[in-house]
């Protein structure tokens, strides 16, 4: 496969007027529909179009590898199709890092950032040469005894700025109290960090991550200008330059209330500029890992309305898109909400007076809610709802609640003439696979075990 960034598609329609025209073909050609009653779609030019609008926000840094937060979208066709368009990727655990290599990212375009690995993974990825951040001083000592003397790795050691969180608390990694990182404010901490520089001439890399959905840019420049002037400090301290690249890391928040990219890179880059105004002039080498930014807005979950019924006055839409594939919006609601249209069977906008209706999915608790006293036309048996801005962290990191199957998706472009064509990335979950993962294998298992234990 070729590595070449490939140039900008003509700009991509916005969001919902790429849902309008992709759902009446999608279900013409039964991709959706009653066998197939909820399904994840991604835009292949949205994608493209907001890879090229990363590359080119960060067009003057000489030196940069934009790499792709792998748990924001862990399908390999998606990750290829980045990998074509000259992006490397973040992972953060071995089955990710498994999903990296599958895609054909080269290992030294891939960034293993976990605060939890094993001896094991990070011996793998030092064998790999894949570049690594370690998250604390414990793991620098782990990478003392294993690193090989040949070692290709780029060493990085990730630090808490702790700038503070953003309006989502689980969202925000630079908190005094994070889980991430060597936190830089406590006592000691910055004074260590220097340290552990000082002793290992091989570790060349700072790596932050300060916030994700709910952080302010002006946060996550002033937590990337806190890690730029350590850098500095490290540089000086030890009378070179041995602190090379910076991993600013992901974070850019998305505008989840319409079509509008809000912020965009370049928003990002100019707060940076304005925060660290030396951090662009070629002297490191910078790394980001945008996830939710590069995808969000460039997928759709469209879910079949199984039930319409009235409880206690209220209308209520019972539809195939619950907790198993809008997790954070069911669970946390208030952190998450999610435009939410309404289609008819055959796929064209309901019209009519809008009504307060609560958006049901199918999991058996009370809570799984995708919206709530929702204004829509009033919608009706065989009815189709869109989730929109859902290309990041919903269809692709599917919880398997009530052993409901993982959605399919399917990738689309739009040929000039406006009809779409599709392609699959991932097929339904088969009841086979969801009774193999549940155990089947060891079916006997447990009365073996208590036949046996039997006095
Ligand atoms: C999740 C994560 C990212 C990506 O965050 P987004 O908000 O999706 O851009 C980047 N780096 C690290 C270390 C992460 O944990």
């Amino acid at each position: 496969m070729t590595l070449t960034p490939f140039l900008p598609p003509s700009p991509a329609p916005v969001a919902s007027e790429r849902v309008r025209t992709v759902l009446p073909h999608a279900l013409e050609l039964g991709l959706l529909g009653s066998h197939e009653p909820v399904v994840g779609f991604l835009d292949t030019d949205g994608i493209r179009a907001s890879v090229a609008a990363l590359h080119s926000a960060f067009g003057a840094v000489p030196d940069v590898l934009h790499t792709f937060a792998a748990k924001a979208a862990s399908l390999v066709p998606v990750l290829r199709l980045l990998a074509a368009a000259g992006m490397g990727c973040e992972v953060a655990s071995p089955g990710e890092l498994r999903l990296a290599r599958e895609a054909g990212f080269a290992p030294s375009r891939i960034v293993l950032d976990s605060p939890a690995k094993t001896r094991q993974e990070i011996a793998e990825a030092l064998a790999l040469g894949v570049a690594l951040n370690a998250d604390n001083l414990d793991e620098l000592e782990r990478i003392d005894a294993l690193r090989p003397d040949d070692c290709a790795s780029v060493l990085g050691l990730r630090v808490n700025p702790q700038v503070g969180g953003g309006a989502i608390g689980a969202m925000s990694t630079a908190t005094a109290t994070s889980k991430f990182g060597v936190a830089l404010r406590d006592e000691g901490g910055r004074e260590s960090v220097v340290a552990a520089f000082v002793r290992r001439p091989w570790l060349t890399r700072l790596h932050a991550h300060v916030g994700s959905q709910g952080c302010p840019l002006e946060l996550i420049a002033e937590g990337v200008a806190e890690t730029y002037r350590l850098a500095e400090e490290i540089n000086e301290a030890v009378g070179w330059r041995q602190i090379t690249s910076l991993d600013i890391g992901g974070g850019l928040p998305v505008n989840f209330a319409d079509d509008g990219v809000r912020p965009t890179f370049e928003d990002y880059t100019r707060a940076l500029t304005a925060a660290v105004p030396g951090l662009f002039d070629g002297r490191y080498g910078l790394v980001t890992e945008f996830g939710r930014s590069l995808l969000a807005k460039n997928g759709f979950i469209a879910a079949r309305v199984e039930y319409a019924k009235l409880a206690g006055g209220r209308r209520i839409a019972v539809t195939h898109a619950g907790a198993q594939t809008a997790t954070r919006t069911v669970l946390m609601p208030g952190a998450w909400p999610l435009r939410v249209d309404a289609f008819d069977a055959e796929g064209l906008p309901r019209r009519g007076p809008a009504v307060a209706q609560d958006i049901a999915g199918p999991c058996c608790f009370a809570g799984d809610m995708v919206a709530e006293a929702r204004e829509l036309p009033l919608l009706t048996e065989g009815d189709y709802v869109v989730l929109h801005d859902t290309g990041a962290y919903y269809f692709s990191t599917p919880w398997s609640y009530n052993s409901l199957p993982r959605p399919a998706v399917h990738g689309f472009t739009t040929t000039p003439t406006g009809t779409p064509r599709f392609a699959p990335v991932r097929q339904t979950q088969t009841l086979d696979e969801i009774a193999s993962e549940s155990g089947l294998h060891h079916a006997d298992g447990l009365l073996i075990l208590t036949n046996q234990n039997r006095p």
